[in-house]
């Protein structure tokens, strides 16, 4: 079985989450959510980046989720969602560390937060599952970046300055059909020193989520290779989320890395999503950035437990069949493994400065 290695997914919120079973448990074997120890270890996936997006404050006592996206004549939008309080955010990820930490205690080492390189490739053979530890949203950073390396010490290794609503670091981008990313003012100058920050510690940028102006200043600013972990081809389906050919080529120039996503919603060219898509969408938008800028560039960032997920990739235990998929449209072992995992690879140890 070939390993994976996956860009992205919202998991660490089941740990705090109302809405979910209370008979959800990561260790054992759910038929809620989309990843848990057991369904990993079925599809092969023994890595990934394991995002804490804070949710919206309006929502927290009803319901997980952002506010609902409108559908119209051609498409969807959505409003950008409002601001969130720091101590809030930083309260909240502070209770899904403390359950995350436990959870590892609990695991009989068969789960690691993961510091170092060398620590995850050990791990990766040794099929342990890999958690690398990210924000999808830096509202629990203090405007000053003071806590910035309490969190490196406790294991952040990834960071989006924005999810898709406005910081103390930049805006994010609203959801949208059809319309690009070209909405909104660039990063802040709090943003801008967060990204240095970012690189001096070796924390890698996650530009998903952020505006095009966001992702020019990034790109101005950083030293490292640039990383969407969860994105879409935008000359494929034409949603704010997902990146241009101009885009897609800064990040093929930077030797850097973009994540393919599996919901619906952001790869087919319709407004309405379709829980039976067919596999061959999420090949057709790898195989775009494959032909453009290279086997090098892509790779998975699935948003298992932040999207919907299409049936034929229901949960991590369906990784193979996207596997078979790449094998029939004609991808080599060595290139599937680039896409797997190895291209990940590749920019964890080129980004963090402690391998
Ligand atoms: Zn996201």
């Amino acid at each position: 079985m070939i390993p994976i290695f996956d860009g992205h997914n919202d998991t660490l919120l089941n740990l705090v989450s109302p809405l979910l079973d209370k008979k959800w448990d990561f260790l054992s074997k759910n038929e809620v959510g989309h990843i848990d120890l057991i369904r990993a270890r079925e599809g092969g996936l023994y890595g990934g980046i394991f995002s804490i997006n804070v949710p919206n404050q309006r929502n927290l006592h009803e319901d997980n989720s952002p506010p609902v996206i409108r559908f119209t004549n051609n498409g969807y939008e959505m409003d950008l969602v409002p601001q969130i309080d720091h101590e809030y955010a930083k309260n909240y990820t502070d209770k899904i560390l403390q359950r995350l930490s436990n959870l590892v205690k609990k695991s009989n080492g068969n789960l690691h937060i993961i510091k170092h390189f060398h620590t995850l490739k050990t791990d990766f053979t040794q099929k342990l599952l890999s958690i690398i530890l990210h924000f999808e949203g830096a509202e629990m950073i203090r405007k000053d970046l003071q806590n910035l390396e309490v969190y490196y010490k406790k294991g952040l290794r990834a960071l989006g300055p924005v999810w898709s609503r406005p910081n103390a670091f930049g805006y994010g981008v609203p959801f949208k059909f059809p319309h690009t990313s070209d909405i909104g003012p660039g990063l802040t100058s709090n943003g801008k020193k967060l990204v240095q920050k970012c690189n001096e510690l070796g924390i890698i940028v996650d530009l998903a989520h952020l505006n095009m102006k966001g992702f020019i200043d990034v790109v101005k600013l950083s030293t490292d290779p640039l990383v969407v972990s969860h994105t879409g081809v935008y000359n494929l389906c034409r949603a704010t989320r997902n990146i241009t050919d101009k885009q897609i080529d800064m990040i093929g120039d930077s030797n850097g890395i973009i994540g393919i996503y599996f919901d619906p919603i952001n790869l087919l060219l319709k407004s309405m999503p379709d829980k039976n898509m067919s596999l061959s969408v999420i090949i057709d938008h790898i195989e775009y950035i494959v032909q453009r800028i290279g086997i090098d560039h892509v790779g998975f960032g699935s948003d298992f437990d932040g999207a919907d997920m299409p049936n034929k990739i229901r949960d991590a235990s369906s990784f193979p069949n996207l596997i078979q998929a790449l094998k029939e449209k004609g991808y080599t072992k060595s290139s599937i493994e680039k896409i797997a995992y190895k291209n990940w690879f590749r920019i964890l140890k080129t980004t963090w400065r402690n391998n």
